[in-house]
């Protein structure tokens, strides 16, 4: 039976890198993103060129109603199928210090990077919990973790996805199925194309910005069979930073 998995904002940096990733290990990946078609129709030619499968589906993660409508839609029409990888990557920055920051840039980055993740979660796990099989992948940042001055916003959303990841992972181990988040350091990616590369990188001691790539790989090891004794954990992939 052909496996599936969705990978949210699959149209560029990250996202593209681990859409490639799972293709490779044979999943026929539903390559989500908001309005690049552009840019997803390249992830989706990269994975056929490589011999995999893909297809596109575009819908906002931060408005419930268009998620609940797409995926219903595609569950309902492809009843044979279930999700089983769901990747949960789509973010946006909107840096500011906090005391300018404007409601718009607190609600833009919440409803983004943490409503979405829990709207399209709350929809999949269910399924991946009725099928004893399921990986949902949370690509958070250090940012959640330490958190990061004009980030406020940023690392409220992450640190709240990193709470989703514990408490969920508690709910659904029984039913095999994990939850883990990633933790980014500075990736080469159109988020991070504004800062001072030559400047943030003496800060790593790895001495350069990673690679969508390197994030992809541990991505795709999360995602496999070999991964799943690892839930509830979140791996920081930084260069040592
Ligand atoms: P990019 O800016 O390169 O790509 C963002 C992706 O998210 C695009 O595919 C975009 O789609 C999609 N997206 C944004 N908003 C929405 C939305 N409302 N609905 C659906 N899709 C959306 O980001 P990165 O690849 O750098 O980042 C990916 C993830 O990794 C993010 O969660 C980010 O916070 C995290 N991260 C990144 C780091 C870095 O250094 N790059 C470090 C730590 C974490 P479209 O093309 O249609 O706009």
């Amino acid at each position: 039976m052909k496996k599936y998995a969705l990978v949210t904002g699959g149209s560029r940096g990250i996202g593209r890198a681990v859409s490639v990733q799972l293709a490779s290990q044979g999943y026929c990946v539903l390559i989500n993103y908001k309005s690049n078609q552009r840019e997803a129709q390249k992830t989706l030619d990269i994975i056929i060129e490589n011999g995999g499968e893909g297809l596109l589906m575009p819908f906002d993660v931060a408005d419930a109603k268009e998620i609940n409508i797409t995926l219903e839609t595609w569950i309902e029409q492809n009843k044979e199928a279930y999700i089983e990888v769901l990747v949960n990557n789509a973010g946006i920055r909107k840096d500011n210090l906090l005391f300018w920051m404007t409601d718009e840039e607190w609600n833009d980055v919440l409803n983004t990077s943490l409503n979405g993740a829990f709207y399209i979660t709350r929809l999949l796990v269910k399924y991946m919990m009725n099928k004893k099989f399921g990986r949902i992948i949370n690509i958070v940042s250090i940012s959640g973790v330490n958190g990061m001055a004009g980030q406020t916003n940023y690392s409220a959303a992450k640190a709240g996805i990193i709470g989703l990841t514990k408490a969920l992972a508690l709910e659904s181990a029984k039913k095999k199925v994990t939850v883990n988040a990633v933790a980014p350091g500075f990736i080469e990616t159109d988020m991070t194309k504004d800062l001072n590369q030559e400047e943030l990188k003496k800060l790593v001691p790895a001495g350069r910005f990673g690679k969508a790539e390197e994030v992809a790989e541990l991505v795709g090891f999360l995602a496999s069979e070999k991964a799943s004794y690892i839930t509830g954990q979140v791996i920081t992939i930084s260069g040592g930073l």
